[in-house]
């Protein structure tokens, strides 16, 4: 018997977008990284010794427990059986997230949490700038890619179904993460800092996650009947348009402060509440702009 060849680093990513982090077997779906140790395995459909290889349409990720199982009961059906695991599991999971959202603030519940997650991972263990060979982080950055490209698969899926919870603006944005996430799942680990897409960290700022103060402050009409809403509701704090403008209000009871150049974000409560109002954004951007420039100037 020939010795067993080993996985192409970049097919083993495509198990854990295929998997999403749980077994597959449908009937155990066992979680398979558990504070980023990994208890999965890659099991063979047709198995090694009958000419089976390692692409990806004859392998799957499993648990310990359920590859144990399987390779100690490998008969024909066994080998259906397996097959069809691999082929149900992507209509199940598109199923499973592809659920539409009746509010931003529902969506927004929905992939807060697992951006979160792999914004602590990218921030702890991804390249470096200054430093992108650093081994050691390096290694790290390997043990939790699993995770990150399971995770990276969930708000993919829940994202492409809900844009028309975002102002055209975002959508832009969400488009370009689905772009990065699929080009990260295919792309080999050598590769990642020639990455075309890198992840947009925009994205963060659309769900309130992190600030992207990117921009000028989309519309003065809308900031305006904002402001009024807010003055009507009793909502309003204070705004304050020096070099660094901010609104601050009530959201839900708790004070919140809104930087008025964290444009996605700015951008999503304008679109959303209907205080864009009909003014062109671009010619209101620019009077923005030169108001702000010429804050600049006079400091
Ligand atoms: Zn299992």
């Amino acid at each position: 018997m020939s010795a067993k060849p080993s996985i192409a680093r970049n097919t083993e990513r495509m198990f854990w977008a295929e998997a999403i982090g749980h077994c597959m077997n449908p009937e155990c779906q066992v979680e398979l990284i558990k504070k980023g140790v990994s208890i999965g395995e890659m099991a063979h459909i047709k198995a090694h010794a009958k000419g089976g290889d390692v692409s990806f349409d004859n392998l799957l990720l499993l648990c310990g427990n359920c590859h144990t199982q399987t390779d100690s009961h490998r008969t024909e059906a066994s080998v259906a059986r397996l097959k069809k695991w691999k082929r149900n599991r992507n209509a199940a999971i598109v199923e499973q997230f592809a659920k539409r959202y009746a509010s931003f603030r529902k969506l927004k519940e929905a992939v807060t949490q697992i951006l979160d997650r792999n914004g602590q991972i990218f921030d702890s263990y991804g390249p470096l700038n200054d430093d992108p060979y650093n081994s050691e982080r390096h290694d790290l950055w390997l043990k939790f890619e699993g995770e990150l490209i399971s995770n990276n698969r969930r708000p993919e899926i829940i994202l492409t179904k809900n844009k028309n919870l975002l102002p055209k603006e975002n959508r832009v944005i969400v488009d370009s993460f689905v772009a990065h996430a699929q080009e990260f799942t295919v792309t080999r680990d050598d590769d990642q800092i020639q990455r075309v897409k890198l992840f947009p960290r925009q994205l963060l700022s659309i769900f309130g996650v992190e600030e992207a103060l990117v921009g000028c402050p989309p519309n003065l009409s809308a900031l305006q009947n904002f402001v009024s809403y807010l003055v009507r509701e009793d909502r309003f704090i204070s705004l304050d348009l020096n070099e660094a403008p901010r609104l601050t209000y009530v959201d839900e009871g708790v004070e919140v402060t809104l930087k008025l150049e964290d444009r996605p974000r700015v951008q999503q409560i304008f679109w959303e509440g209907g205080f864009l109002g009909p003014i062109p954004l671009m010619s209101v951007s620019k009077a923005w702009c030169s108001l702000l420039n010429g804050y600049a100037r006079t400091k």
